[in-house]
């Protein structure tokens, strides 16, 4: 695997997104940087742009306007209209974005952009009232931030020098690197997606032991810690498996709370946009997850529905 920005002075890291003024993402207002590369695939990831290391084309034709500049832009012909349609060939594109560069309408876009340190800290000092007046900051998130540690590392220490709150969203597969950022952090958001190895290498990917070893490993982190798992129905969403990932969790000493999320399937249209197949799963209703989290309760741990406390 090749994590791109290294860290250190004049370093860059991937970045596929910047969300400002989320207020999902940790405590108060916050802005998220979503670094780009993953260790894990899972089915129903609802940000696929950001599982792979390099910067993608994403084309979402219901937003095509037909101004044709981008048929001009191409010299590699690669957009075509296909029974008035317009279809993008990816087998002709070059990945050279010239075609981004002319779309008005947002069809077309560039998923993944080099930033260096200042740059970035330029775009997240622009809330820096927001977060102080919210009880808010940054959060990094992915992606999978870890695989570009170095770099992420300078940013929270950039960010504490600001005394700004940060946060960092990781799966947990990472190696002893990974640590460092969280030692950094003022909040983890970890995610525990089951107890299965079967599971795991069916819908996520390679790592299950590195996870489940890292999970253990918390149980000395003194940092704030929040667990989540989405709830994915007919993989993850049987009673056994929820309390089993609860009862894992007693031990970790920083625990805030346990949050369980309801699987969105805004990863499928995404996945598309990105030339990539995902897997369809239906939304699992309010009241399996309740019942969820009534039995993630019984264990006598702290439980949140998708932000609600229950
Ligand atoms: S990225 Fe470049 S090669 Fe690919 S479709 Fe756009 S203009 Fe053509
Ligand atoms: S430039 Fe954008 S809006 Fe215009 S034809 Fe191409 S995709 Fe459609």
């Amino acid at each position: 695997m090749n994590a791109p920005g290294k860290g250190g002075k004049g370093s860059t890291a991937l970045v596929f997104d910047i969300e400002r003024c989320a207020v999902k993402d940790g405590p108060g207002i916050r802005s998220v940087v979503f670094f780009k590369g993953c260790t894990l695939n899972c089915a129903w990831c609802h940000n696929p742009e950001g599982i792979s290391f390099q910067p993608q084309l994403f084309f979402d034709a219901d937003k095509c306007k037909y101004c044709g500049a981008c048929f001009d832009a191409c010299v590699n012909k690669a957009h075509l209209l296909h029974d008035k349609q317009h279809v993008l060939d990816r087998l002709r594109c070059a990945g050279c974005f010239a075609c981004c560069d002319v779309c008005f309408s947002g069809a077309l876009r560039r998923v993944g952009t080099r930033m260096g340190l200042n740059e970035l800290m330029e775009v997240l000092l622009q809330d820096e009232e927001y977060y102080k007046t919210s009880g808010g900051g940054v959060t990094l998130s992915g992606g999978e931030v870890s695989c570009q540690s170095s770099f992420a590392l300078e940013l929270l220490k950039a960010l504490k020098r600001r005394c700004i709150h940060t946060a960092i969203e990781t799966n947990l597969c990472f190696s002893d690197a990974g640590f460092a950022l969280l030692r950094e952090a003022d909040l983890i958001m970890a995610d525990v997606k089951t107890v299965s190895a079967e599971k795991f290498a069916q819908y996520i990917g390679s790592g299950f032991g590195q996870v489940l070893e890292n999970l253990k490993a918390l149980e000395q982190c003194k940092t704030p810690l929040i667990i989540r798992t989405p709830v994915v129905p007919g993989v993850n969403d049987g009673e056994e498996e929820i309390r089993s990932i609860a009862l894992l969790l007693k031990g970790l000493g920083s625990l805030e709370y346990y949050e369980l999320l309801s699987y969105h399937p805004l990863g499928e249209k995404k996945g598309e946009c990105i030339d990539i197949r995902r897997t369809h799963f239906t939304q699992p209703s309010h009241q399996a997850m309740l019942r969820l989290a009534g039995i993630a309760k019984e264990t006598g741990i702290d439980v949140r529905v998708d932000g609600k406390r229950v």
